[in-house]
C-alpha cells in the first residue's frame, strides 16, 4: 500500500453485531464521524470504547472539582476550598480506579490543570447563570436532533457566554473539532431562546483562553451543515454496509488503526467480522461494550471524551 496519509477509502463492514445508530447526535459524535465515519462505526455501531487512561481520568476529576467550585456562591470560591474538594474527590476516584491506569500521570496532569485553572481566572469573579453548570441542551437543527451538556454557562456583555474546559494542551490537529463542538453548542442555545455572545475554551493544560466575540453566523451556519451533512452521509453508510475510512495525522492516535484496511500495511479482515472482533478484543486500550439491540435508538451514549479518535486527550 503507498502514501497512507490523507486518503478516503469505502470500506465494507460487516454489520452482524452493529446495533441501531443513536437517532439523536451530540458535538462529539459529530467530531468523531466528520473525523472518520468507519471510526464512528467502530464506537457507535459496533460498541467499542477507549479503555480509561489517565488523561480520561484526570479530565473527569477536574471538570468536577471545577463545577463542584463553580456552584458554590462566589465568595467561597477560594483555592483552599478548590484544593479540598480535589482531596475528596481523588480519594474517591482512587477507590475505583481501574488498576491499568497510572495514577501518577493523572496525579500529575490533574494538578497541572488546577493550577492553571487558577491562573488563567479568578472564580470568585464568575457569574455563573442559573443552572448553568453542565447544563443538558437539545435541540433539532436543520431537522436533526443534537443533544450535549455545556460545562459552563456564564453572563457576558450582549448575553451569554458558552465556556468548555479542555484539560489537555491547545493542540491544532484538534482546534476545529473544538471550535465545531462550541458553535453546536451554540446552535443549540440559540434554539432554545438563549442568545450566545461568546464561545470560549479554556485550555487547562498550558493554560491557555480562546474566546470568540460575538459567535460568528458563518460559524454557526457551518456548523449546522456538518451536522446535516453527516447525518444524510450515516443514512447511507447504513444502508449500504459500506463506510468511509479517512486517513489523516490523527490516525496515529486511532484505537482501530491495527484492524483498519485503509490503515493498516497487510491485508486485514473485514471490519465486524469475527477475525476482526477479536483482534481488536486482544487491544489493552479497547473494551467492548455493545449497545442494546433493542430500545436504545434514541440516545447517544456517548464514546470517548474528546469527540476525536485515540485516547490522548480529554474533554
Ligand atoms: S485508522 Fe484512520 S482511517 Fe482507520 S478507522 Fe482509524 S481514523 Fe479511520
Amino acid at each position: 500500500m503507498g502514501d497512507l496519509r490523507d486518503t478516503v477509502l469505502d470500506v465494507e463492514v460487516d454489520d452482524t453485531r452493529s446495533a441501531p445508530l443513536p437517532d439523536v447526535w451530540s458535538p462529539t459524535s459529530v467530531n468523531t464521524f466528520i473525523k472518520c465515519p468507519l471510526a464512528y462505526w467502530w464506537q457507535y455501531a459496533q460498541g467499542w470504547r477507549t479503555a480509561p487512561t489517565a488523561a480520561l481520568e484526570a479530565g473527569s476529576l477536574v471538570h468536577g472539582v471545577l463545577e463542584e467550585l463553580m456552584d458554590l456562591v462566589p465568595a467561597e470560591r477560594t483555592k483552599e476550598r478548590a484544593r479540598e474538594i480535589y482531596a475528596e474527590r481523588a480519594s474517591e476516584l482512587a477507590l475505583t480506579l481501574n488498576p491499568r491506569v497510572d495514577a501518577e500521570d493523572l496525579r500529575s496532569r490533574a494538578g497541572t490543570a488546577m493550577t492553571s485553572y487558577f491562573e488563567l481566572e479568578d472564580p470568585q469573579l464568575v457569574e455563573v447563570l442559573p443552572d448553568g453548570l453542565e447544563r443538558s441542551v437539545s435541540a433539532q437543527l436543520d431537522g436533526v436532533a443534537i443533544a450535549g451538556s455545556v460545562d459552563r454557562l456564564e453572563f457576558s456583555v450582549g448575553g451569554a457566554r458558552v465556556v468548555d474546559y479542555k484539560t489537555g494542551g491547545a493542540k491544532p490537529r484538534y482546534a476545529e473539532a473544538y471550535w465545531r463542538q462550541l458553535m453546536l453548542y451554540a446552535g443549540m442555545l440559540d434554539e432554545t431562546g438563549m442568545d450566545v455572545s461568546e464561545v470560549g475554551l479554556m485550555y487547562l493544560g498550558q493554560p491557555a483562553r480562546l474566546m470568540v466575540r460575538p459567535t460568528p453566523e458563518s460559524a454557526l451556519t457551518r456548523a449546522s451543515r456538518d451536522l446535516t451533512t453527516a447525518a444524510d452521509s450515516r443514512a447511507e453508510f447504513v444502508a449500504t454496509h459500506r463506510w468511509e475510512a479517512r486517513t489523516g495525522p490523527l490516525c496515529s492516535y486511532c484505537p482501530f488503526r491495527t484492524a483498519c484496511p485503509a490503515r493498516s500495511q497487510r491485508q486485514v479482515p473485514t471490519p465486524g467480522s469475527d477475525a476482526s472482533h477479536d483482534a481488536l478484543g486482544r487491544l489493552p486500550e479497547l473494551v467492548w461494550r455493545p449497545r442494546q439491540r433493542e430500545g436504545s435508538a434514541s440516545a447517544d451514549s456517548g464514546v470517548s471524551g474528546s469527540g476525536v479518535t485515540g485516547s490522548e486527550e480529554s474533554d
